[in-house]
């Protein structure tokens, strides 16, 4: 400063005063100059006052305990007395109670002011608050801290990389790893990915995304382990570091294992349910189709499945479908694709090229072992099935059709007598068209009593007297005219209708036994055709005793006939019903005997009075040796177990001969007379007893 006028000078002093005041109040450090004598303050800038809560001009002159308190005085009091004895500046941190009621942090410098001879003549004092940075760091602390604690924590597995290298990892992703710490830090995180996902996961590695994902990781032991990776990446003392939460999927994936298990199996038998059979049959069908391959698919139906439910309960039903599923299953060949539709119904899907005759092989194989008898509860039953074929290409291009028409060809199997298969065949679908129209017509049939009763002279072969009549039903259709029984009846049977059909012929015959009776016209019985589901209908004894005693007519009028497979079931509730019939009077007939497989020695121990030998044995009477070994045979026996027989379907006097020659008791059949309808039969009557007087 080269100024020499005095007033000037301290006009110039003063700005340069100011000017450095200004400078000292806005550098974001607190100063502040003590004489080492006294420890007086001769300067604080505005920051350093106000730390302390004053202003520049009152620190001005008062000791460092005075603006610092005693307390703080006292600690620091040997740090500045080693700064002014050792010629060395010190610093340390202090906390301060903050303003908002919090603490500050502060660092404290101090400075030794040395004059010219190199004494100490004060300190300078500068003080950076450091609160924001202090909390920085603790925070960081506490995280790091909580971090730790939470990874050990944690049940999932964590791994911490740098750049693809582990830095650090918790006991569950150890465990999950096989391996311990040591063996996994400072190596490459991929080593320890199963090798199919490594380049997976070093992409996400290496795009650094933030995502979850599933993957693998591989076990010390090389297995392979379903794992999802949760990836983020942190900042850790200024490092990018990348956490991945390693999540174990075994669990969640044998659960979804599970779901779809059961999604796509039937719980009882483990088969695959009908959608998942659909799914499978769509997927297969393009490729024979491109390779011009055959496929066949079976529909099987158990015969009767219902009455093993109803009388032995659902856990034999269910024990028995096991027992089917597990012989149609190995019955097959690995390929072949089994599966349960549901009830008792099982579809199968043979896999190759299939030629029919193979396919109908196979069928057959299918027919015998389910056939063969089951232990279920002590009890041995058989349950026959019926299956229906159809073929891919020809009988349908789609699972649908494909499935449709076996199910018509399984239809067709049972209708022609159970226990037998069949291929899908086009004018099938047209009957089962037909049914379906015929069904709903039935059903008004029954409503409208669309329904007429023809009555069939039995005649003894002995002396022959008319010793009784058989009731048979015909469809009086509008526009179709006398629909045949064999043309409704099984239709009616399948689809429930057969129960009020059944009643409505008993009610109609024991009515007309009655007016016979009371006209004198004929005391003979009437035999009665039942349905399997009208003779197992509960109550049905009862409905027939009601009946009788409602009309006022006797048992002995009334005979039922029975056929064999009726007779098969369950023996001593059959024999129950049965006899108690037998207690009212009325009389039992076999229907149709030697079709099915009842031995006569089952019959022995059933209240039967005649056998009612089949047409077919008949028809080829005399000359086929086959018939007339089994139809002689019949009548011999059914005499020593005291029944009478009767042939059926007698047209020839040569048939009636030899029958009559064998001993058999009675003929029913077009030789004598067809079944007429009532007002005709009555006319027969007539004239054959105006004949005979
Ligand atoms: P089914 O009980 O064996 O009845 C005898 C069948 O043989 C009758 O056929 C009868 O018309 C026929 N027939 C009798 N004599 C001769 C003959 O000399 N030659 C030939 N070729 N056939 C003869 P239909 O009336 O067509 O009845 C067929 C079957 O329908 C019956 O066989 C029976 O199983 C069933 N059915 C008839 N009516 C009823 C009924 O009311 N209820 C039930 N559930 N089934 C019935
Ligand atoms: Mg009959
Ligand atoms: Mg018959």
């Amino acid at each position: 400063m080269n100024v020499h006028d005095p007033a000037e000078e301290i006009v110039a002093l003063r700005a340069e005063v100011v000017q450095l005041r200004l400078l000292a109040n806005n550098v974001p450090v607190a100063i502040a100059y003590f004489e080492a004598r006294g420890y007086t303050c001769r300067f604080a800038n505005l920051g350093y006052a106000s730390m302390f809560g004053r202003d520049e001009q009152s620190v001005i002159g008062l000791t460092f305990a005075q603006i610092i308190g005693d307390e703080a005085a006292r600690q620091i009091q040997p740090k500045v007395d080693t700064i002014l004895r050792e010629h060395r500046s010190a610093s340390y941190e202090r906390q301060l109670p903050a303003a908002d009621g919090g603490t500050r942090w502060i660092e404290v410098s101090l400075l030794p002011h040395l004059d010219a001879t190199g004494t100490a003549v004060g300190a300078f004092v500068l003080i950076a608050d450091i609160t924001h940075h202090r909390r920085a760091e603790l925070a960081l602390r506490e995280s790091e801290e909580r971090l730790a604690k939470f990874m050990h924590a944690s049940a999932e597995g964590i791994v911490f990389h740098r750049g693809g290298i582990v830095t650090d990892a918790n006991p569950p992703a150890l465990a999950l790893l096989g391996r311990t710490l040591p063996e996994v830090l400072g190596q490459p995180a991929l080593d320890f990915v199963a090798p199919d996902q490594r380049e997976r996961v070093g992409a996400v590695m290496a795009a650094g995304s933030e995502i979850t994902y599933e993957t693998a990781v591989q076990h010390r032991d090389c297995t392979r382990l379903p794992v999802e990776f949760i990836v983020r990446t942190m900042e850790h003392h200024g490092e990018r570091l990348r956490m991945t939460i390693v999540r174990d999927l075994r669990d969640r994936m044998a659960d979804q294992a599970r779901i779809h298990h059961l999604a796509h199996h039937d719980a009882l038998t483990g088969l695959p349910n009908r959608g998942a059979f659909i799914d499978r049959l769509e997927g297969l069908l393009p490729y024979a189709r491109a390779r011009g391959a055959t496929l066949a698919l079976l529909f099987i139906d158990l015969d009767h499945f219902k009455r093993v439910n109803d009388s032995l309960g659902h856990l034999a039903g269910d024990a028995l479908l096991q027992t089917v599923a597990h012989r149609i299953t190995s019955a097959l060949r690995v390929g072949d694709l089994v599966a349960r539709f549901g009830g008792d119904e099982f579809v199968v899907l043979l896999s190759g090229d299939q030629p029919a005759a193979a396919v109908r092989e196979v069928a057959h194989k299918l027919l015998a072992v389910i056939g063969a008898p089951v232990e279920v509860e002590g009890a041995s039953i058989s349950v026959t099935p019926s299956i229906g074929i159809s073929m891919f290409p020809q009988d349908g291009q789609t699972p649908d059709a494909l499935i449709k028409h076996a199910d018509t060809a399984m239809y067709h199997a049972k209708s022609r007598g159970r226990a037998d298969c069949r291929f899908f065949e086009p004018v099938m679908a047209e009957a089962a068209y037909a049914d379906l129209a015929m069904e709903s017509r039935l059903a008004q049939a029954i409503r409208d009593r669309e329904f007429v009763l023809h009555y069939q002279p039995q005649l003894s072969l002995h002396d022959g007297a008319l010793v009784g009549c058989e009731a048979l039903i015909r469809w009086a259709h509008p526009e179709r005219g006398l629909i045949l029984p064999d043309a409704f009846i099984p239709l009616a049977e399948s689809r429930r209708l057969m129960l009020p059909i059944g009643d409505w012929v008993l009610r109609e015959a024991v009515a007309q036994a009655r007016r016979w009776h009371l006209a004198g016209l004929a005391s003979v019985p009437i035999a009665v055709n039942l349905s399997t589901t009208q003779f197992q209908s509960v109550g049905f004894v009862d409905a027939v005793q009601r009946l009788l005693g409602e009309q006022g007519v006797e048992g002995r009028l009334l005979e039922i006939e029975l056929t064999e497979r009726m007779l098969m079931d369950e023996l001593a509730s059959v024999r129950d019903s049965l006899e108690r019939l037998r207690a009212l009077g009325v009389r039992i007939a076999v229907d149709d005997f030697g079709t099915g497989y009842t031995s006569l020695g089952h019959l022995k121990s059933l209240p039967v009075d005649r056998l009612k030998i089949d047409r077919s044995f008949i028809r080829d009477l005399p000359g086929d040796t086959g018939s007339a070994a089994i139809a002689g045979a019949v009548i011999q026996m059914a005499h020593g177990l005291g029944m009478r027989t009767l042939a059926e379907g007698v047209e020839t006097a040569a048939q009636r001969d030899w029958v009559a020659a064998r001993g058999c008791d009675e003929l029913q059949g077009n030789l004598e007379a067809e079944p007429m309808p009532a007002a005709a039969f009555e006319d027969w009557l007539r004239a054959r007893q105006s004949r005979q007087n």
